[in-house]
Formats: structure tokens, C-alpha cells, sequence
């Protein structure tokens, strides 16, 4: 499909910056902002970008939603569960406000992206100052500014998702680890997702770009870059621009210590890209495969243009190249029309596959799929039912890959002390497993070599190989 950008132009960049000087000069305005984020990672670094804006507006972050005079919510709406959890933290504020009228409350992100939910939004949620969408992100200054200086509420969610902004202002939330969006949106029109409808058509943004900012993190110290994109390993179809396994190469080549990349489809899983991470040690062991269902008649329900065997066959071929790779997926029970039979066909890939993890979750209907409308809704009860079995197949196989790991040494980068306390810091390993082992704050940023000594249901515990 071809990849029909509309870049936004440097002039219009250059107008929001010229909002943000005005309201950072406004005598009466908010001075510090809160964002509370829900889903993705792209969601994550989309909330770097918005904390990046709204610092080059002059407000600071709060340390919390309590003492913010701008509280933003970047929403999601992947499944229904996620944008009522939204909707009813949105509508904790309005009690906020009583306490404190000069709060100013900011809805964006996918879910404000919806098919009429700007409508709901205006309608049902009138103590809402602001909303905007994924697709007009930059307009922050401007919708801010106008906001406040008119203290009149201000909806505005673009029509056209299909353009690309560069040069938006970062605050990055970590040191070590940089996301860094290669491309937005999806054509794959899976039957039950929302996403092309609500981040648009595929758009993948120019080689040249991505890999400026890839050397600028390198300069800045980042010891890992996250590539992302909902689906990353399409980047570039359509433009004659790199493909991912050549884009993936150049990072490769610049000197970070680490490279992951999220997420990835089935069946645009090359060759080459497999050949690019088996020779190259820095691009880590491990790759996020979402699968779905085992079963190739909901995969065909699912619209996700591969089967059973042709999965199995990448992986084998992933496993292959590197046999230490960790293989992590997503799993959905309960897609309209799924028999018992299909659900066993889930049941046994799942085991075949033998994951490090999954996310497992029951399907839920978004307005505006396909899967919405479909007939063989399955009932709750036998959903419930069907996700507990698929759980306990998963921490089985989670806890024989674990296992396996005890005695092996592997490199952990430590990002920081350990939630549980007790002179323990965190970091994950090549396959993105969350080791913990005995360490203080002069770990943090390093890469260490840990011996693993035991395993507990999500995460491995280990001893560090000092010098
Ligand atoms: S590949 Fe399918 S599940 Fe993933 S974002 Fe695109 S449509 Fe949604």
C-alpha cells in the first residue's frame, strides 16, 4: 500500500513554536503540568513529546496530579476496559476542581481519536478544558494557549491522520534507554483492532531522520534505543526508503550497546531481518511476535494473513538463527466464533511455542471493527473460563523457560532499585526478562554480567560477576 504522508511543514512547526514563546509570556497561566499515561509505549514516548512541548511552553512537571495546575490524560482505547479506566479517572478531577477551580483538565491520545468521541467528550464531559488527538499532537501550544486566554473549553481532533510531524521537543522519562518512533499507524485492519482507525494509515518517517536521532541519543549517552512502531517491521514499505532489516543495520552500526524494536507482524518476519540480528550481538535476544489465536480459522476471522504452521515455521527459523532468543506474544480467547476446538488449537501453540510471556487477554468489541459485528459472540462465562486455562498453560511454560535460564550468566542493564527494596537493583536482560540481584545505586546505567540462581513467576533472581 502506498505510504501517503503529508509531512508537517517546517513553517507550521515554527508557528507552535512561536504559541509556546507567547504563552510561556502570558502573566496569568498554569505553571506546572501532570500527564498520566495509559497503554502502549508508543503511548509512553508520545507523552515524552507532550512533556517535551509543554516544558518549551515554561510550565514544569508536578510530582503529582494533586499539585498540577494542568492535569493531561494521554489515553487508549485498544480495549473497552482501557478507556473506562480513562473516562473514570478523567471524571475523579471534576471532584479535584472543587478543591481547586483554576485546575485545568486535557484529554488526548487514541481514544479522543474515536469515531465520536469528540461528541461524547463535548457532551458528557463538560468540565474537559482541552482535547485533542493523536494526529495534531504538535498543535499543543496553540490549543493550550487558546484555551487559556479565551477560558473557553477547546476540542479539536484532526480529520486527517495521515501526516508526520519532526522536530517536536522530547523530555525523555529515562536516561538509558531512548524510544524512538520510526513509523505511525497500521494498514493490517486486523478484524478486532481499533488502531488504523484511530492512529491512521502506515506512515514511516524518512531513514534520514530517524537515524539523526538515533546518532543525537548516541552523543547524549543512551546505552539502548527502543525502536517503535505498531507495526515496525513494514517500516518503509512503499517509500524506496531503507527496509527495517537495512534500518535496523545502520542503527546497529552506531554504537549503542543495545537495540530492541515493538512491535512486530507475523508475516512481515524476513529472512533478512533474522540474518541482521544473528550478526549483529548488540541487537538483543528477543522479539515480540503477537500470534493471536492458534487456530487458523480465527486467524482468517482475525484477518491476520498468516496460519498456525506458517507462525511455528518463523519461529522455528528465529530459533534457528538464535537459539538464546526469548520469544514473547500476544494471545486473544474469545474471538467472536471461537469454538472449543479453536480455543484448544490456542492451547497447544501456546505449548508448542513455549513463550517466555504473553499478555493474554479476552477479546473486546470496539466500535467501528469488523469483529464488532460479528456473529458467535462468546458468552463471559466461557471466556473467563477459557483466558484461566490459557493462563496456567503460559506460566507453565514461562516457568520451564526460567528455569532453564538458572545457572546461566546474563547481562543485565540496571535501571534501577529494585521495588522490593533490601539493597536489590533491577535491569533487564537480553531477552527483556526483569532480573534482580544484590547491587546499590552506583549500578544504575551499568551492564552486568549476572549469574542466575532462581526464578519466580515474572521475573529471576541472580548474583552479579563483579571484578
Ligand atoms: S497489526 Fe493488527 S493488531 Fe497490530 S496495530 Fe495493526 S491492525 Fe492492530
Amino acid at each position: 500500500m502506498k505510504n501517503d504522508i503529508i509531512r508537517i511543514p517546517e513553517e507550521e512547526m515554527e508557528r507552535q513554536r512561536g504559541f509556546a514563546d507567547a504563552f510561556a509570556a502570558l502573566p496569568r497561566r498554569p505553571e506546572t503540568y501532570y500527564i498520566v499515561t495509559y497503554g502502549c509505549q508508543m503511548n509512553a514516548h508520545d507523552s515524552e513529546k507532550l512533556a517535551g512541548i509543554l516544558d518549551r511552553m515554561g510550565l514544569r512537571p508536578a510530582p503529582d496530579k494533586r499539585e498540577a495546575d494542568f492535569v493531561l490524560h494521554n489515553t487508549c482505547c485498544i480495549r473497552d476496559n482501557a478507556e473506562r479506566k480513562a473516562l473514570g479517572n478523567v471524571t475523579w478531577l471534576k471532584e479535584l476542581r472543587k478543591e481547586r477551580p483554576d485546575l485545568l483538565i486535557g484529554v488526548c491520545g487514541c481514544m479522543v481519536q474515536e469515531p465520536g468521541m469528540a461528541e461524547k467528550l463535548i457532551k458528557q464531559y463538560p468540565f474537559v478544558d482541552l482535547a485533542f488527538g493523536t494526529g495534531n499532537l504538535h498543535e499543543l501550544p496553540e490549543l493550550l494557549l487558546r484555551c487559556v486566554e479565551s477560558g473557553r473549553r477547546v476540542v479539536s481532533v484532526p480529520e486527517n491522520e495521515s501526516t508526520l510531524a519532526e522536530g517536536v521537543p522530547i523530555r525523555r522519562a529515562s536516561s538509558l534507554t531512548g524510544y524512538l518512533t520510526i513509523m505511525y499507524g497500521c494498514n493490517n485492519f486486523c478484524t478486532y483492532c481499533i488502531v488504523p482507525h484511530v492512529r491512521g494509515r502506515e506512515r514511516s518517517r524518512s531513514s534520514r531522520d530517524i537515524l539523526r536521532e538515533a546518532e543525537e541519543l548516541r552523543r547524549q549517552g543512551f546505552r539502548e534505543i527502543m525502536l517503535l512502531g505498531q507495526n515496525v517491521n513494514s517500516y518503509g514499505s512503499g517509500t524506496g526508503d531503507l527496509s527495517f532489516p537495512q534500518l535496523l543495520d545502520e542503527c546497529a552500526s552506531l554504537g549503542f550497546e543495545r537495540i530492541r524494536f515493538m512491535t512486530s507482524h507475523p508475516k512481515d518476519l524476513s529472512d533478512d531481518l533474522i540474518r541482521v540480528m544473528a550478526d549483529r550481538p548488540n541487537i538483543m535476544r528477543h522479539f515480540h511476535l503477537p500470534v493471536q489465536s492458534g487456530s487458523n480459522a480465527v486467524l482468517e476471522a482475525m484477518n491476520r494473513r498468516y496460519t498456525r504452521e506458517k507462525y511455528l515455521e518463523r519461529l522455528r527459523a528465529l530459533r534457528a538463527a538464535m537459539p538464546d532468543i526469548g520469544v514473547t506474544t500476544d494471545l486473544i480467547v474469545a474471538f467472536p466464533g471461537e469454538t472449543e476446538r479453536d480455543f484448544e488449537d490456542t492451547l497447544s501453540l501456546t505449548d508448542e511455542a513455549c513463550f517466555d510471556s504473553a499478555f493474554t487477554f479476552i477479546y473486546s468489541p470496539r466500535v467501528g471493527t469488523k469483529a464488532a459485528s460479528m456473529p458467535g459472540q462468546v458468552d463471559p462465562d466461557t471466556a473467563k473460563a477459557r483466558i484461566e486455562r490459557l493462563i496456567a498453560v503460559q506460566e507453565k511454560n514461562t516457568a520451564r523457560v526460567f528455569s532453564s535460564l538458572i545457572g546461566q550468566t546474563v547481562k543485565v542493564l540496571v535501571t534501577d532499585r529494585s521495588r522490593r527494596g533490601g539493597g536489590e537493583v533491577t535491569g533487564k536482560c537480553e531477552r527483556n526478562i526483569s532480573v534482580n540481584f544484590p547491587g546499590d545505586g552506583e549500578d544504575i546505567g551499568r551492564i552486568l554480567p549476572v549469574k542466575i540462581t532462581a526464578a519466580s513467576h515474572t521475573t529471576l533472581k541472580g548474583e552479579a560477576a563483579r571484578e
